[in-house]
């Protein structure tokens, strides 16, 4: 069989393969402690809900233009100004089937064979494939644990070719937790200008953010930096709704027109009433996103404390989104090896660092109660200490 060699190099998610073994065994009955999770555990807000069961008991089912519904394009345009202090049009606002669209519509609108992205490794491990499935090449920038994982201009310079079209940044990032500052972001940005390179921001997990870190968008720092920038966010995260499947980006207007054209031949516009949803979370009390915020910095304080006290573990504490890399290094077990024999003999579920580009470390997710946080905590000690 002769199949497109751009899908040929697309590898199967494994942060699913340990998921299914994870689910295998508690079908038998055994309560494994999952920190595998990329998904908030509380349930969507109930006037969210409300909207959406409003607007189908209404009626409202039918198509909506494929670029979103005006209604809730201009809700994320005001929200772009009021949080982000990006002045993004209505006209300039996408809604697509969640950020992970988003992202791959920006790449696709962008990118072409021939063309590298220069992705920073520990990375969200879609980019690298959505990448290739548009024929270009991911650049994997390695950052260091002790620069918090984030990349520094110098290594964003030294990975540039006449060749590079992008560069992703992530922030707060998944799966580092690592949160850039303002002047990490422009001495990036600035670089970026010096041959006019794309920027994909993924601010997916803008809301997610604690102790005296603060989210600052790359499209605001400058004129120059909102022609380059594009702007992912979604609902995902911060209200709790993976399953609706709902996420946007913003972008210059002649980028935002190509997206919605690409879009409207292939997944046409998004869930009529869960955009109805959508418009609620956005205009609705933000209450409730602060409560989860707040709930999980308590995981997260825990978590830390506890991860950091195993000796031969070291991490770096995260100031953003809801995940933790511990780097189990010093146990000469290749990442996939330590999450394996963890999961079948201490019955704790991490994500191997390899997903990500670093396989020096384990990714644990605190989107879970804090009783499953002590029991794995409880379990990866002990478990650490028989290596
Ligand atoms: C979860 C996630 C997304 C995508 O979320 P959607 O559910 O598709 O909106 C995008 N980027 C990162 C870094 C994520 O972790």
């Amino acid at each position: 069989m002769d199949l497109s060699s751009n899908v040929a190099q697309i590898t199967p998610s494994l942060t699913l393969a340990i998921d299914s073994k994870a689910k295998a065994m508690r079908a038998e009955g055994i309560d494994v402690c999952g920190f595998g999770t990329g998904e908030p555990d509380f349930d969507t807000p109930e006037h969210i809900k409300e909207a959406a069961i409003k607007a189908l008991q209404e009626g409202f089912t039918k198509y909506t233009p494929s670029a979103g519904l005006p209604e809730l394009r201009t809700a994320i345009s005001e929200k772009f100004a009021k949080d982000n202090d990006i002045d993004y049009k209505p006209n300039q606002v996408i809604v697509s089937n969640g950020a992970k669209q988003s992202c791959f519509n920006a790449i696709l609108a962008c990118c072409e064979p021939g063309d590298e992205v220069i992705i920073p490794a520990p990375y969200w491990l879609s980019y690298p494939d959505m990448v290739r499935l548009v024929g270009a090449e991911p650049v994997i920038v390695q950052t260091k644990a002790s620069n918090a994982y984030k990349m520094t201009a110098e290594e964003f310079e030294n990975a540039m070719t006449p060749r590079t079209k992008m560069v992703i940044i992530n922030s707060p990032g998944n799966p580092t937790g690592s949160v850039y500052t303002r002047e990490e972001l422009e001495a990036l940005v600035e670089v970026a200008l010096t041959e006019d390179i794309f920027i994909l921001s993924d601010e997916i997990y803008e809301k997610l953010i604690y102790d005296d870190a603060s989210h600052v968008s790359v499209a605001s720092l400058s004129k120059e930096a909102y022609d380059l920038t594009i702007t992912v966010n979604g609902f995902s995260k911060a209200y709790a709704m993976t399953g609706w499947r709902l996420g946007y980006l913003g972008a210059p207007e002649a980028i935002a027109k190509v997206i919605d054209s690409l879009q409207s031949h292939s997944t046409s516009g998004p869930n009529s009433f869960a955009q109805k949803g959508a418009v609620a979370a956005l205009k609705g009390s933000q209450q409730c996103v602060t409560d989860m915020r707040d709930e999980f910095n308590v995981r997260r304080e825990y978590m830390y404390e506890r991860l950091a006290a195993i000796p031969n573990v070291s991490t770096v504490k995260p100031l953003g989104a809801f995940y933790m890399l511990a780097d189990i290094s010093k146990f000469g077990l290749s990442s996939t090896n330590f999450a394996d024999r963890l999961l079948s003999k201490a019955e704790v579920a991490v994500v191997p660092g390899v997903a990500f580009g670093d396989d020096k470390t384990v990714r644990l997710s605190y989107a879970t109660d804090l009783e499953t946080i002590k029991t794995g905590l409880d379990r990866i000690e002990q478990f650490c200490r028989t290596i």
